[in-house]
């Protein structure tokens, strides 16, 4: 039997992290973590019944506790609790499905434990990839995409030792999501409901929202970077309307490899746990011949400008992704909050750039004061 432990199992990919380790034989929940859906999170205790059920939201610790008294489960919190959960000794693999900068001190929690790390949570390699990198030298754990597009290319160049000198390009592809083919001023009063239609995928609402204004892209850029060593010239975002090709690798004689499938978090999922095998899955098989033409085009990047804010913070590295990120999680709160528009976003990410001081190889205090700052400001702006 092996481990997984599911950290963010309330979410979009925890949920879909636990379908697939229930249809999975020889895989086993070790340990899961929510932050404040109590109710999902009891009901998956029950269900999964792992050692340790974590909710990162301290308020909800004693009734958590309470629910759970009649099972096994050992029952922790906060940060202390999740630092804990991502360090357990029986799971080999940690899915790390938390949205936002909180995955971050998990996730090297996890690394320095020596796990695999199944990631989702793709602001922590924008915020820190150094750090994160460095981290993954230094013990030998591996980091395995979930995002698709990342799990794409890492399926594209798997097992070719020579993949990484011979890669060419990064041909990344990006759905355009539900205001494609819109102009900036058919987007000054689009409402949070709107923005939350994702033609494709059945997200979280952050990422959600973050597709709708290629930021989610940007972070991708970023992502794609750290994870496979290519220049931020060679990485070319493309939209694919169909979300069925979820990523290409150019290499140096021109060949062009893609990963194709339907739409389906699941697949990711399991391969960043079964890696380097590939295990049956049933269901939601793509038919080509039905799924209907495959388009690419180029991104608006001007009706679109967090993918160039991404792009900006990403060539001038050290603190600026991350405060890129910081003000991106922000301004995406207070857009769902009903607090600001949604071309806002944009604006005061890039004044939170703009006025922002970079402090060069930061360390993660550094990162923890840029984003704590980055909040600040955009907080100062409404
Ligand atoms: P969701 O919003 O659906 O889930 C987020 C999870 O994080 C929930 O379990 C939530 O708990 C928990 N959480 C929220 N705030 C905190 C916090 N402060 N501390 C600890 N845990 C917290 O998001 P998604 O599942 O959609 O996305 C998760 C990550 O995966 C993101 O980084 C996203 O970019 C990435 N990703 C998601 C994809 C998808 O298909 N959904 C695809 C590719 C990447 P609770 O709900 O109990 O409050
Ligand atoms: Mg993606």
């Amino acid at each position: 039997m092996r481990y997984v432990t599911i950290l963010g199992s309330t979410g979009s990919i925890g949920t879909q992290a636990l379908d697939v380790i229930e249809s999975t034989p020889g895989l086993s929940v070790e340990a899961i973590s929510g932050h404040s859906n109590i109710s999902l999170l009891e009901a998956q205790a029950r269900k999964f019944l792992p050692e340790y059920v974590c909710t990162t939201d301290e308020t909800k610790y004693s009734d958590l506790k309470t629910r759970l008294s009649d099972t096994s489960c050992r029952v922790l919190c906060g940060e202390e609790g999740i630092l804990n959960v991502a360090s357990l000794p029986k799971s080999d693999t940690v899915i790390t499905g938390i949205v936002g900068i909180a995955g971050l001190k998990p996730t090297l929690a996890a690394i320095n434990s020596k796990k695999r790390i199944g990631l989702a949570n793709k602001e922590t390699l924008v915020t820190a990839g150094d750090i994160v990198k460095e981290a993954c030298r230094k013990t030998g754990s591996e980091i395995i995409p979930v995002d698709s597009e990342h799990s794409a290319i890492f399926q594209c160049m798997e097992k070719r030792a020579d993949a990484k000198e011979n890669v060419k390009r990064i041909l990344l592809t990006c759905s355009g999501g539900p205001f494609f083919g819109r102009s900036l001023n058919e987007l000054k009063n689009v409402t949070k409901s709107d923005a939350l239609k994702h033609p494709n995928w059945d997200m979280g609402a952050k990422i959600t929202i973050d597709s709708a204004s290629l930021m989610n892209k940007g972070l991708e850029v970023i992502e794609a970077f750290h994870l496979f060593d290519v220049p931020f010239e060679n990485i070319k975002v493309l939209v694919h309307r169909q979300s069925i090709v979820h990523s290409m690798v150019e290499f140096c004689d021109n060949a062009v490899l893609a990963q194709l499938g339907a739409p389906d978090m699941k697949l990711p999922i399991q391969y960043a746990i079964t890696y380097p095998n590939r295990l049956p899955m049933t269901g939601n098989e793509l038919d080509l011949l039905t799924c209907g033409n495959l388009t690419f085009e180029e991104p608006d990047r001007e009706t679109f400008r967090c993918l160039d804010l991404a792009y900006k913070a990403g060539k001038t590295g050290h603190t600026m992704p991350c405060v890129l990120n910081g003000a991106n999680e922000e301004a995406v709160f207070l857009f769902l909050s009903g607090k600001i528009g949604f071309l806002d976003i944009a604006e005061t990410v890039e004044a939170a750039m703009q006025a922002h001081k970079i402090i060069e190889n930061p360390t993660l205090s550094d990162i923890y004061d840029c984003d704590k700052w980055a909040r600040e400001f955009v907080k100062s702006k409404i």
